[in-house]
């Protein structure tokens, strides 16, 4: 093993020059932006697995989909496949004035590299490139079949993974899938993810009259809508933090027993925590008190109110609104079954109009929670090898997030075991600006790839 580590030093930057490269090409997956850097990023990604050696390398297209890159090596007779999925595409940049450098031109500032797609995913998929291409340009073989999986639509819900596995499933077949894109609970602590949760979202559109009218001559008796439009949303918490909604837990798995002392013995500084999340001095936690913060973000039920649409305040003049609508998600958690969870939620919004007005609830999406025992031999692999990679034991986390296709593709493959690992920590700013990747923690996670791939999953 000694040279093959050996290798990742050697060559590491080289690997954050690729990544830059890599990083450079503005693949955002999102509507309204070009599909051409998409088709550039897979031929990237492709163009790589070729040269360090993977075979079967191909962009495979879904009609309507980004390419999906694949590629595999598979002479490693009588040991398990890996399937490694990373994704390729990425969050539209943002607000440009707040990049401290532009977003498609990777900047080095300390430790870090900031850039879009930085960590979230292209480090992903780089970081198991260059583990195999150090066993391949050290030993000329893996101790171990792999299997990549490269996609470029995870940012918009992978809405054609199904598909997509369903026409190349004997392509992806797999006994372990190693995730890519999951965040450790701190910098330099690894992290392996078991829960994820899931999300129901709905619009909810409010009506009070056909147009808006003078709040003088009328108001008092006339309500307008947004009025209307908060009693609505402020029904869907208690006042101690709870959903409202009747039943909404049902099926709810309890925290119990290992987890729970696990959870508890997790590292916690509410003064960091603030620090991270950008509260301003006077803010409160919030959510159900009972639980600790992280049982609130990774094992409970969670309300947000995403936009509201109404009048500007610019534009206001002294009138009653006559409409108004809002988008609410709620994250559900293990248990639950997303479509009941929705079908509630929206029959919650609808239920007993304040004033008589007229509600609509337009249902949105319904991914669901994943939760694996994270016991059994491919589980203990991996921890080992985030322990030898890191130097440091490793943590077993939740994510409040959701990642809907988990469940699905480790069922594709009768329910083979999913480990999810990730580059991104509570300063990396994914998805937001100023996206960064701490780079001693990808090479510790190159390292922890290659003890990996040399570990006995049976
Ligand atoms: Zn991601």
């Amino acid at each position: 093993m000694k040279n093959i580590l050996e290798y990742i030093h050697k060559h590491f930057e080289r690997f954050v020059r690729e990544l830059t490269e890599y990083a450079t090409i503005p693949s955002v997956s999102f509507p309204g932006y070009p599909a051409e850097p998409l088709v550039e990023s897979a031929r990237w990604t492709a163009r790589k697995m070729k040269e360090i050696g993977l075979e079967h390398v191909e962009l495979l297209e879904i009609p309507g989909a980004p390419p999906f890159v694949v590629g595999d090596w598979l002479h490693a007779a009588g040991a398990p496949t890996l399937l490694l999925y990373a994704h390729h595409d990425v969050q539209p940049p943002g607000r440009p004035e707040k990049w401290q450098s532009p977003a498609f031109a990777p900047e080095r500032r300390g430790e870090r590299l900031y850039g879009r797609g930085v960590v979230d995913d292209k480090a992903g998929a780089l970081l198991h490139l260059a583990a195999v291409e150090a066993y391949l340009k050290t030993e000329g073989k893996l101790p171990v079949n792999v299997r990549f999986l490269i996609e470029g639509e995870e940012e918009t819900g992978s809405e054609h993974l199904g598909k997509f596995l369903r026409q190349y499933r004997d392509r992806l077949q797999a006994d372990v899938m190693v995730l890519t894109d999951t965040a450790n609970l701190d910098v330099g602590l690894p992290s392996l993810t078991y829960r994820l949760r899931g999300l129901v979202d709905a619009m909810v559109e409010v009506r009070t009259l056909d147009h808006p009218i003078h709040s003088g001559m009328w108001g008092g008796p006339a309500p307008d809508a947004l009025s209307v439009l908060n009693k609505i949303l402020a029904r869907l918490t208690t006042p101690e933090g709870k959903i409202a909604i009747p039943d909404f837990e049902e099926g709810m798995l309890p925290v119990e027993g290992r987890e729970r002392e696990r959870l508890c013995t997790l590292p916690f500084d509410e003064k960091k925590f603030l620090r991270e999340i950008g509260a301003v001095p006077s803010l409160r936690l919030a959510g159900e008190e009972e639980f600790s913060v992280y049982e609130r973000i990774w094992c409970r039920p969670a309300a947000a109110i995403l936009g509201i649409d109404a009048p500007q305040v610019e534009k206001t003049s002294n009138q009653i609104v006559e409409w108004a609508r809002a988008k609410v998600s709620i994250r559900i958690v293990s248990g639950m079954n997303p479509q009941k969870s929705l079908e509630r939620l929206c029959a919650f919004l609808a239920k007993d109009p304040p004033d008589g007005a007229e509600v609509a609830v337009h249902p949105g999406a319904a991914g669901n929670p994943w939760k694996v025992d994270p016991s059994g031999a491919a589980y203990d692999a991996a921890l080992r090898a985030l322990k030898k990679g890191f130097g440091r034991d490793p943590v077993l986390i939740g994510c409040g997030g959701s990642i809907p296709f988990v469940e699905p593709l480790t069922q594709a493959f009768g329910g083979i075991p999913a480990l999810l690992i990730g580059l991104e920590d509570p300063y990396c700013n994914a998805h937001g600006e100023n996206e960064s990747l701490y780079l001693p923690d990808w090479k510790k996670g190159m390292e922890a790839a290659l003890w990996l791939y040399a570990e006995n999953f049976k």
